[in-house]
């Protein structure tokens, strides 16, 4: 997970609440204290934190609450929202459309990760069924055109270039030209990295903005600056219409929590970030799931929107349904790890839910652990497979079942633990997500 040591340290100072039988005062502040340490350390801005912590308490009113499960839910709340504000830029980006021949031009400094992100951009609309293009307006480093070259044929992406034209305009514009001809409708121009201090080329950065006249200019941020790339982003914003950002190298990084922020306080909305090295490790930002993920209350509508995958849609609603009226049984969780398993989305699907991912690197023992769940499972009657009631699975029949199918007791507790963290999904979240989803699919 992207900044896992911030999502440990955030998801235990709210699952500290659970341990705590009255929820007052000092319980309150102990925790958001927790919180406000965890996002100092990931490098988020002083002041933002601040005021994080003065908007919860005055949101939070313990004094007027009743007690009990509401307090906890209203602090997970008040907290999920504050940093929902922190990391929300206020700003949407354009999105291409299939047919427009939209021109996407890549700006941002040396070594940020652009050519590979361009890449990883013109194959993530490719899957989408769009028909991308890479040009390469790179003319100041040596070896950028044959670099993007390898890395565009790896996505399967043509791409436009010169060994020995010199004007980057020149080329920049005859390849957008090239590739509208042949009806290609996502155009993307890879530039030279540059830094702030750099003004000659800035200069030829706004003549290339100006001749390709771009859809949306998208502004490449290595996330190990933390919160320096504010200053670098607001230079890229004020000399051209930078209308997007993409962090990259978020993949092990403390200080990604300072990039995300300085980016969103530019008023820049963050679209992707760059999560390794290869073509895949990319992935969609938007600020809600990420800000659930982050404290351990899983990706509602990233899951819901992987069910229509995984389940066969005949079935689609009765699960969604069964979800959340809370009627979700042992063989809806066995029919979902069946999906999960023979499409190899285990990791992924995993990652989404609260409670089930595995922790980085361990990713294939969970891979073993989801089969030898389903092994269990199949020494159930119909009876418990079909019953929504976790209390039907006594210990008796806990023990009984792990003998049977040759697992150990501990084995049966973990997953029907896992099962009740399904069930109570709805609980843990409100559902709104998921119902919008189901309806939006029945319309
Ligand atoms: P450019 O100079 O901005 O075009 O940067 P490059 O695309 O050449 O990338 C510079 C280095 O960063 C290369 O070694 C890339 O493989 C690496 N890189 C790019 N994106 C990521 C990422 O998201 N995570 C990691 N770990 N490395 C990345």
């Amino acid at each position: 997970m992207v900044l896992s040591e911030l999502h440990g340290k955030l998801t235990r100072a709210l699952r500290q609440l659970d341990n705590e039988t009255i929820i007052d005062e000092k319980v309150l502040n102990d925790c958001l204290n927790e919180i406000t340490r965890a996002l100092l350390q990931s490098d988020v801005q002083f002041s933002l934190v601040r005021d994080l912590q003065i908007n919860i308490k005055r949101t939070v009113n313990l004094g007027q609450l009743a007690h009990g499960y509401h307090k906890r839910n209203i602090i997970r709340r008040a907290v999920e929202e504050e940093l929902c504000k922190i990391l929300d830029s206020g700003k949407t980006s354009y999105v291409p459309k299939k047919g427009n021949a939209s021109v996407v031009l890549f700006v941002g400094l040396q070594g940020s990760g652009k050519t590979t992100t361009c890449t990883k951009y013109a194959q993530f609309y490719r899957k989408k069924g769009f028909k991308p293009a890479l040009v390469c307006a790179d003319t100041f480093r040596a070896g950028a055109y044959d670099q993007l070259k390898q890395n565009a044929m790896k996505a399967n992406v043509p791409i436009y270039g010169s060994h020995t034209e010199s004007d980057p305009v020149q080329i920049a514009v005859e390849g957008v030209d090239s590739f509208r001809k042949k009806t290609h409708d996502l155009i993307i121009v890879d530039t030279s990295g540059r830094h702030k201090q750099e003004e000659v080329l800035f200069e030829e950065m706004r003549q290339i903005s100006v001749a390709t006249n771009p859809d949306l200019v998208i502004f490449v941020m290595d996330s190990s600056i933390g919160q320096a790339t504010y200053d670098q982003a607001l230079a890229f914003k004020q000399s051209v219409a930078v209308g997007a950002v993409i962090i990259t190298k978020m993949d092990g990084h403390a200080k990604g929590g300072g990039a995300l922020s300085a980016v969103a306080a530019t008023k820049s909305p963050v679209i992707f970030i760059g999560t390794g090295e290869h073509m895949d490790d990319f992935k969609e930002f938007d600020v809600k799931p990420f800000v659930l993920r982050l404290l351990g209350m899983g990706d509602i509508s990233g899951f819901t929107n992987k069910v229509h995958e995984l389940v066969a849609v005949n079935q689609q609603h009765d699960f969604m349904q069964r979800l959340s009226d809370g009627n979700f049984t042992l063989r809806n969780m066995y029919q979902l790890f069946q999906s999960m398993h023979e499409m190899g989305l285990i990791n992924e699907v995993s990652s989404m839910l609260a409670g089930l991912a595995a922790p980085k690197g361990h990713e294939k023992e969970s891979q073993l652990k989801f089969k030898r769940f389903m092994i269990m499972m199949d020494s159930m009657t119909n009876e418990e497979l079909d019953s929504s009631n976790p209390k039907l699975m006594n210990k008796s029949r806990i023990l009984r079942i792990a003998r049977g199918s040759g697992h150990r007791v501990e084995e049966m507790e973990e997953m029907m633990e896992k099962y009740k963290l399904m069930a109570t999904i709805p609980k843990r979240r409100d559902m709104s997500a998921v119902s919008q989803n189901r309806n939006s699919q029945r319309m």
